[in-house]
């Protein structure tokens, strides 16, 4: 109608009401338009309006109530759907039964009463399990000169089967005599015709068992899913043109999760471009609900290193898959390139269709069709380009060149690092051996994650982040290992610094810095120890024992002790000096005027030894003062070699010893 009015045809549209005449607001807008610029009367609810003349109020009228019946519309739809899901829920089927099955008078699903359907139906059940392959059965109805039945508006038409109509009766719940609804939903695609149709979460769909008389059980029902399940090639996914090495391949696995991640591209073009997996939820106010993101180059490396270390012992079994997979890759994406050039095609041809039909007085319209006319032909230069680049010659193998790519493998570290390589062939070597990587937990230290090969194998690995490398650099230092021990482990586990580069030696003494790990750091809590053990009066043994515990990675023997204390006297940087006299040394001075007195005064070893211990001061071993240490001090101290007491009463025992 909006053409013929365009073409200056009508005169007056008459409409009972004018929410009778389009959908939306947005449609009414531009069916005003028209008539404005066509001159249209436009009659309704009675009354008669020029959209032309400058009697706006009239218009505005119209426009409030197509607003009105735009508003109208909606609510009866919701209203429509609400009362069908309502009656679903009930158990009643609100939608048309799949072909096999027919609504009786009282609205119920019955099998078909003609026999050819039922057996037609009942047949694809029977031959399934027993063949095992949609092809066998499509290949069985035409060797016997069988057709199948299609519904199509209402009647039922007879034709060759194929595979998806077979696929599509095997999925379909009603043959076991399940009534399920909701299961799709569709959307209608901005600016097209078109609708996109998705499958609602299972939980979504409402679903009424034995809602009518089944064709298959719904334990063979379930078998056969099972065996369709088995057949399905997986899907392969394309490799992208970013750096991160595992997009599409990494699956979130955070709190039950299990979506793909996507791979985000920070930073704007042409400028540091750092790729991170990411995989967001936004609730209802538009706050992240779950929010898992981590950077791709952590775990890139840490697969990747994984995977070189695993295919280093690889064998000609694995070889083989491997190339199977890779050929797959390669016929897939050319696939998926034709059709991308069929596609375009037929954009050509139907603008340039839609051209030829536009008579040539629609100026404007023409030079509209035009311009698509001419987009949809650059677009097709463009994939038939891409598709001329980027064919690769086919290579098949042979089992020598199996024996080569096992051969190769051996040194698959140098053929990963070549300079040649390209990222895109590190992407699919990757995709050739791993089926996924599933991300089990990720925060500021690391990541839990999966791999999984191909052949199901499931690997277990840790990836570090920053915070997590200098966490395992504090773990191992305690555990009293070397730097350079450290430094090779962690790079053994794929573990990379914050700009992609192999862990050193600098780096993890900063990290051990950072921990107040560093042998300086020991040192310096090695001296303290000392010097606090010095004041403290305690024992060399005692020290060195205290030395070993808490400041291992330096070695420690009297020798060693002696020089620290040594070291102390004279006064190191970072600790303060020792007293020029220690408390050990005033006891030690203490102890001799006592024994020089107690001597003068004539008293013998044993009783000097008495006084000593009754003054509570001990000697530098042990805990009490014996007549015989008493002695060995004197002489010591004096650098005497013997002495005899000068008292008149000898003291033999003491003497003698
Ligand atoms: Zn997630």
């Amino acid at each position: 109608m909006l053409g013929l009015m365009d073409a200056g045809e009508v005169g007056i549209v008459i409409a009972q009401d004018v929410s009778r005449l389009t959908r939306s607001v947005a449609d009414f807008e531009h069916f005003l338009e028209i008539a404005r610029e066509s001159g249209t009367l436009i009659c309704s609810n009675g009354g008669v309006c020029d959209p032309a003349s400058d009697d706006v109020a009239a218009s505005l009228g119209l426009e409030v109530e197509a607003l009105f019946g735009a508003v109208d519309n909606r609510l009866r739809t919701r209203r429509f759907m609400a009362a069908r899901i309502a009656r679903a829920r009930e158990g009643k089927a609100v939608s048309a039964p799949p072909v096999g099955f027919v609504r009786s008078v009282r609205g119920e699903w019955i099998k078909d009463p003609e026999r050819r359907v039922q057996d037609a139906v009942a047949r694809v059940f029977e031959l399934y399990p027993k063949l095992g392959s949609l092809g066998k059965i499509v290949a069985y109805f035409r060797e016997n000169g069988l057709e199948f039945p299609r519904r199509s508006r209402g009647s039922v038409k007879w034709g060759p089967c194929d595979a998806a109509l077979i696929h599509s009766v095997l999925r379909n719940h009603a043959y076991y005599g399940a009534y399920t609804f909701m299961r799709r939903q569709s959307k209608k695609r901005s600016g097209a015709s078109s609708v996109a149709v998705k499958f609602r979460p299972v939980h979504e769909w409402i679903v009424k068992h034995d809602h009518h008389e089944p064709y298959v059980s719904r334990e063979m029902w379930h078998r056969i899913q099972e065996m369709l399940a088995a057949q399905r090639r997986p899907f392969r996914r394309l490799v992208g043109k970013g750096h991160a090495l595992l997009p599409s391949l990494i699956r979130c696995a955070v709190d039950g999760c299990n979506q793909l991640m996507r791979t985000h591209y920070w930073g704007r073009d042409g400028i540091a471009r750092t790729a991170s997996y990411t995989h967001f939820v936004q609730g209802d106010w538009g706050a992240h609900t779950h929010r898992v993101l981590f950077p791709a180059r952590n775990i890139d490396h840490a697969v990747s290193e994984h995977v070189l270390k695993s295919l280093t012992a690889i064998d000609d079994e694995a070889a083989r898959t491997i190339i199977e997979r890779d050929q797959q890759d390669r016929v897939s994406l050319e696939r998926t390139r034709r059709r991308q050039l069929l596609d375009a095609e037929e954009d050509v041809q139907r603008a340039r269709q839609a051209f030829a039909n536009c008579a040539p007085e629609f100026q404007h319209a023409r030079a509209d069709l035009m311009a698509e006319y001419d987009a949809a032909v650059r677009r097709h230069l463009e994939v038939k380009t891409q598709l001329a680049s980027n064919t690769a010659p086919r290579v098949s193998m042979t089992a020598a060149d199996v024996g080569a790519l096992v051969h190769r493998a051996q040194n698959v570290r140098q053929l990963w690092a070549s300079p040649r390589r390209t990222n895109e062939q590190r992407k699919r070597l990757l995709r050739a051996v791993i089926r996924e990587v599933v991300l089990h937990r990720a925060d500021r230290a690391g990541a839990d994650v999966e791999v999984v090969w191909h052949g199901g194998f499931r690997q277990r690995l840790r990836v570090l982040r920053a915070k997590g490398v200098e966490a395992a650099v504090a773990e191992r230092t305690r555990d009293g290992k070397g730097t350079a021990t450290i430094v090779n482990e962690l790079n053994a586990e794929g573990v990379i610094t914050a700009v992609s580069r192999p862990v050193s030696v600098p780096l993890v003494t900063r990290k051990q810095g950072h921990r107040g790990l560093r042998l300086k750091d020991e040192r310096r809590l090695a001296r303290q120890i000392i010097r606090q053990g010095l004041l403290d009066r305690r024992s060399r043994p005692e020290i060195l024992r205290q030395l070993a515990a808490e400041a291992p990675r330096l070695p420690w023997d009297p020798q060693r002790l002696s020089e620290a204390i040594r070291q102390l006297r004279r006064g190191v940087g970072d600790v303060d000096p020792l007293p020029r006299v220690l408390p050990a040394e005033q006891d030690k001075q203490q102890i001799l005027d006592l024994i020089r007195g107690a001597l003068a005064s004539g008293k013998t070893w044993t009783s000097i030894a008495r006084a000593l211990n009754d003054s509570g001061l001990q000697p530098p071993r042990g805990t009490m003062f014996t007549p015989v240490q008493v002695r060995l001090l004197y002489l010591r101290a004096h650098a005497l070699r013997s002495f005899k007491l000068p008292s008149t009463q000898p003291d033999h025992g003491a003497a003698n010893a």
